[in-house]
C-alpha cells in the first residue's frame, strides 16, 4: 500500500524507532552528565539559545534533525532540575520510576478527560484519590482532581468554595454569576502565596476585597487576629509558608472557622506531604478540619512537572463549580476526570503520581520528606557558624538567611548563583533582601549540603569585604 510522503515518513519512524533511540540516548548522556554539569547554565548557552530564532521551515524536518537540534541547543541550557544542588524556589526533583513511566505513557498518549477516552487514566485517579486522602489523613469522601499545579489546584478549590456560600445562601452562581450575588467575604493571611491573589481575581472577587489577617515573624497567620467570621466567609490558610516553611495553627483556627460555617481552604503545595511524614506530621495537625486543599506533586514528592491535585470533601460543590455540559461528553459509570477540573482534554497526568506513590511506598515518602528536614537543618547547622543571620525556624524544608547588609545579601546570591555549582533565590522577607533555600530533591546529599556550603562560605567571604 502507498501512502502519501509526510505519512510514508512518520510510518517509517515509528517502525524504525531510530528517533526513540537517539532520544533515549541523549537522555542517559544527561543522566550521567549531572553531577558534573552547571546548575545554572552558563551566559554563552543561554545566548546560544538564538539557533531557535528562525522562519518555521517550508518543508518538513525529519525527527533525527529535530531531536539533534533541540539536544544541541536546548540540552546546555536547562537547569539541572533533577541533581541535587538545585535550592531554587520550591521546585522539587523527579524520581527514578516516574520519569520511566512517564516516558512510556507519553508514547500512549492518554487523553485524560474521560473514563471513555483513558479508562487506565480513570483507573488510577480513583486509586491516588484513595491512597492521598489515606496518606495525608483528610475525611473520607474526599474527592481529588488532578491539575497543572497548585495554582490550578487553588482555582478549583476556591471555586467549589464560591459555590458552596453561595449556594447556602440561595444564590446559583453558575447560573447568575457574580453580578448582584450575596457578598462572599474572602479572609487571607498577609503571607499567602501569590498563586491565591492570582486565583482569587480570575474568580472575580477582587485583590482589595481580601480581609487580611497578620502573620507573626515565621510567616503564619495570628490566630487572635482572624476577624468574626461567619457562613459567607472563604478563609485561606496555608501548609507551608514559601519563606519560611511555616504552618499556620489549624487545629485553633479550623474550630473556629468551622464552628462559624465559613469554607476552609488550605494552600498545602509543598508543605502538606509532612502529614506523610511521622517526624513532620505534627505540622499539619488539624488539616483534616478544612473544606478543600491544594497539593503539588511535582514539589515535594518529586513527580516530573504538571502535577498538581485539588482534594475537597464536599464533591457536590467541586463538581458543579467545575460543571461540564454538552451533549457529545458520554459519561460513564467510572471516575470521569474532568468533571473535577477546568480542563476537558488532559493530559493522564495521574499515571506519574500513581507511579510515585507506589515507587516510593509510605515509608519511601516518609523517608523522603523526613530528608529533607535532615539536610534542611544540616544547612542551618552550617549556616550559622557563619556571619549570617538566620530568619525562620527550620520547621520544614525551607531555610531563609540574609547578611549584614542589603548589600552583601545580594552579591551573595549572585556570586553563587554565577557559580554554577548550585542554585538558590533571593527573596524579600519583612521588606529587607534574603536568601531563600529550598531542599526538594530526593537527590540531594549530605556531601551536596556540604558542598553547598563550603560554596557559601567561599562566596561571601569573596563578596563581603
Ligand atoms: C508553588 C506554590 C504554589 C503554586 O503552585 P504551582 O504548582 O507553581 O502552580 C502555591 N502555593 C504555594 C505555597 C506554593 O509553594
Amino acid at each position: 500500500m502507498s501512502h502519501p510522503e509526510y505519512q510514508q515518513k512518520m510510518f517509517q519512524e515509528m517502525e524504525e524507532k531510530s528517533i526513540f533511540e537517539q532520544a533515549r540516548s541523549y537522555a542517559y548522556e544527561y543522566i550521567d552528565g549531572i553531577p558534573e554539569m552547571p546548575v545554572f547554565p552558563s551566559p554563552e548557552n543561554i545566548k546560544n539559545l538564538q539557533a531557535f530564532d528562525e522562519p518555521l521551515n517550508e518543508s518538513s524536518s525529519t525527527g533525527r534533525e529535530v531531536l539533534e537540534k533541540l539536544h544541541k541547543w536546548g540540552t546546555p541550557a536547562t537547569i539541572a532540575q533533577i541533581g541535587g544542588r538545585y535550592f531554587g524556589f520550591v521546585n522539587g526533583g523527579a524520581v527514578p520510576a516516574s520519569l520511566g513511566v512517564k516516558w512510556l505513557a507519553d508514547v500512549w498518549d492518554q487523553c485524560g478527560g474521560l473514563y471513555l477516552t483513558s479508562p487506565i487514566n480513570s483507573k488510577l485517579e480513583q486509586v491516588c484519590e484513595k491512597w492521598l486522602v489515606e496518606l495525608l489523613g483528610l475525611p473520607q469522601g474526599t474527592v481529588a482532581g488532578f491539575v497543572s499545579g497548585t495554582s490550578m489546584a487553588n482555582l478549583c478549590g476556591l471555586a467549589a468554595g464560591r459555590f458552596r456560600i453561595l449556594k447556602n445562601a440561595g444564590w446559583d452562581v453558575n447560573a447568575k454569576g457574580l453580578y448582584g450575588a450575596p457578598a462572599v467575604r474572602i479572609v487571607a493571611h498577609e503571607q499567602i502565596h501569590a498563586s491565591i491573589k492570582k486565583t482569587l481575581s480570575m474568580l472575580g472577587f477582587g485583590i482589595e476585597n481580601i480581609e487580611w489577617v497578620p502573620s507573626d515573624e515565621q510567616g503564619r497567620a495570628i490566630p487572635e487576629k482572624i476577624p468574626e467570621l461567619d457562613s459567607s466567609c472563604l478563609l485561606i490558610l496555608q501548609a507551608g509558608n514559601v519563606n519560611t516553611g511555616g504552618f499556620d495553627d489549624f487545629v485553633n483556627i479550623c474550630d473556629k472557622a468551622n464552628k462559624a460555617g465559613a469554607w476552609i481552604h488550605i494552600d498545602g503545595a509543598f508543605g502538606l506531604w509532612a502529614a506523610a511524614s511521622k517526624s513532620r506530621s505534627h505540622l499539619t495537625r488539624g488539616i483534616e478540619k478544612a473544606s478543600s486543599w491544594s497539593v503539588d506533586g511535582h514539589k515535594t514528592l518529586n513527580t516530573p512537572y504538571d502535577s498538581g491535585i485539588v482534594l475537597c470533601k464536599d464533591e457536590e460543590a467541586l463538581v458543579s463549580a467545575m460543571q461540564a455540559s454538552g451533549e457529545y461528553i458520554i459519561y460513564s459509570d467510572y471516575k470521569d476526570p474532568l468533571l473535577y477540573t477546568p480542563e476537558m482534554s488532559k493530559r493522564s497526568r495521574a499515571i506519574e503520581l500513581w507511579a510515585t506513590l507506589k515507587y516510593l511506598g509510605k515509608q519511601g515518602i516518609d523517608d523522603m520528606v523526613t530528608g529533607f528536614h535532615m539536610r534542611a537543618k544540616q544547612l542551618e547547622a552550617g549556616l550559622s557558624t557563619m556571619d549570617l543571620e538566620l530568619l525562620n525556624e527550620v520547621v520544614f524544608n525551607q531555610v531563609l538567611v540574609r547578611a549584614r547588609t542589603e548589600e552583601i545579601t545580594k552579591n551573595l546570591v549572585a556570586a553563587i548563583q554565577e557559580s554554577g555549582e548550585c542554585w538558590l533565590a533571593g527573596t524579600s522577607w519583612n521588606g529587607t533582601a534574603a536568601i531563600r533555600i529550598s531542599v526538594c530533591s530526593w537527590a540531594t546529599t549530605e556531601a551536596d549540603i556540604e558542598h553547598t556550603l563550603d560554596l557559601i562560605q567561599s562566596c561571601l567571604q569573596e563578596v563581603a569585604v
